[in-house]
């Protein structure tokens, strides 16, 4: 694409998909080629000798996963993106590529699971020092930048959909000279582009909304600064986690109705989220699209829309809310999110099984807590469907 691309409107960003590939298809072909052919030994020394740059090998790039990742860096308003065989394959490669012994990675308390592991368990154990601390008090967080190598965030993060002031943490990173990291998987570029706020890298576990289907696993890394990718693409090559060919065409395909259906589940999960509030065995709605929400004014600010994922406490603790569980025939009792189709599942059996007492209560976590990640199916047959399982309560 060209730069002109950058000042479309997502919309058609998505729509009209990528052409950066050379034989003018309109849906990219994939290229399962593992290797690239060379015309002479003379093409290989310059490409040896960084004066011609071509495919080589697929480990180290191919034309149909480029395509996504040039149609993902206009979306995030980025420069270059990466595709990865997972969120976590593009987030430790992040690590990989920034982090090394005796640095300081100051970390949101409140993130995805496998990424807490892996920053406890892999990155401690290297040598690097990974400081926690709740983004949603900005002097406890500036207390902690000075000296800091980078910070890794989300917003909203799941499953209670917290908000964090994400222009305002991008601030106080460039003032303390610390390379910020956003886990944009809940919100999309639809949504927010972290960009704009100021943030130096944005990830996503593709698997969820970008891909949308439930049938692809995948990650990306997206950045404006040519510098920092360069050692990402290095790093990637290295570590050998880019996506297979095979899953980037689906992703394309998925991308293509990325801003359709974030619509959809910005507008069924609003609606979900406000008629759930008002049904006496619900205790609690956690969505940042409800104003008594602890997160609603920054949400408002700063996103367009407020996602698809709601969460619920059910009355009467797990026993209820496994009952309401088991009673939901449309939607389906699955971990992940992000698809088409809704889905539903327990955070303490799943994203919190390993949580401690006191940070469930920190994210208003509790045994009868429901995960919704609203898909777009008809809203009128997801809330009978609520609707006939509350009534099993
Ligand atoms: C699923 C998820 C990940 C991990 O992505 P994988 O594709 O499963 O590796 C990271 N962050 C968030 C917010 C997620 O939901």
């Amino acid at each position: 694409m060209t730069d002109d691309n950058n000042k479309l409107r997502d919309e058609t960003l998505c729509a009209r998909g990528s052409d950066a590939h050379d034989l003018g298809a309109v849906a990219p072909p994939i290229y399962l080629s593992s290797t690239f052919r060379f015309e002479s030994t003379a093409q290989v020394a310059d490409y040896a000798g960084g004066k011609r740059e071509r495919y080589q090998y697929t480990r180290y790039g191919n034309p149909t996963v480029e395509a996504v990742e040039v149609q993902l860096a206009a979306l995030e308003h980025g420069t270059r993106a990466f595709l990865f065989a997972s969120g976590m394959a593009a987030t430790s490669t992040w690590c990989h590529a920034f982090l090394g012994p005796g640095d300081k990675l100051v970390a949101a308390r409140q993130l995805y699971g496998g990424t807490t592991h892996f920053f406890e368990h892999f990155l401690r154990p290297a040598g690097i020092t990974v400081d926690r601390v709740d983004f949603s008090d900005l002097a406890i967080l500036e207390r902690a930048l000075p000296g800091a190598k980078g910070c890794w965030f989300e917003t909203p993060t799941n499953p209670t959909m917290r908000i964090v002031d994400g222009p305002a943490v991008a601030a106080l990173c460039r003032r303390h000279h610390v390379l910020s990291a956003i886990d944009n998987t809940f919100a999309t570029p639809i949504i927010q582009k972290p960009l704009d706020w100021g943030v130096d890298w944005v990830m996503h576990s593709a698997t969820k909304y970008l891909g949308g289907h439930a049938d692809l696993t995948g990650g990306v890394l997206v950045t404006g600064s040519d510098g920092d990718a360069a050692r990402v693409g290095e790093t990637r090559r290295s570590l050998g986690g880019i996506l297979d060919p095979h899953a980037a065409f689906l992703m394309h395909r998925g991308i293509k109705t990325l801003a359709l259906r974030m619509e959809r589940h910005n507008n069924n999960a609003l609606a979900l989220a406000r008629w759930l509030a008002g049904q006496p065995q619900v205790s609690r709605v956690h969505y940042p699209g409800l104003a008594d929400h602890p997160g609603h004014a920054i949400a408002a600010r700063q996103m367009k829309g407020f996602g698809g994922v709601v969460a619920v406490d059910i009355r009467g603790g797990y026993e209820a809310a496994a009952r309401f569980v088991d009673h939901l025939r449309v939607i389906i009792n699955a971990a992940s999110l992000g698809g088409v189709e809704s889905l539903v599942s327990l955070p303490v059996l799943t994203s919190h099984v390993h949580a401690t007492e006191a940070e469930r209560r920190e994210v208003a976590v509790t045994d009868g807590t429901v995960r919704i990640s609203v898909g777009i199916e008809s809203v009128d047959d997801l809330k009978a469907d609520l609707a006939a399982a509350l009534a099993a309560v």
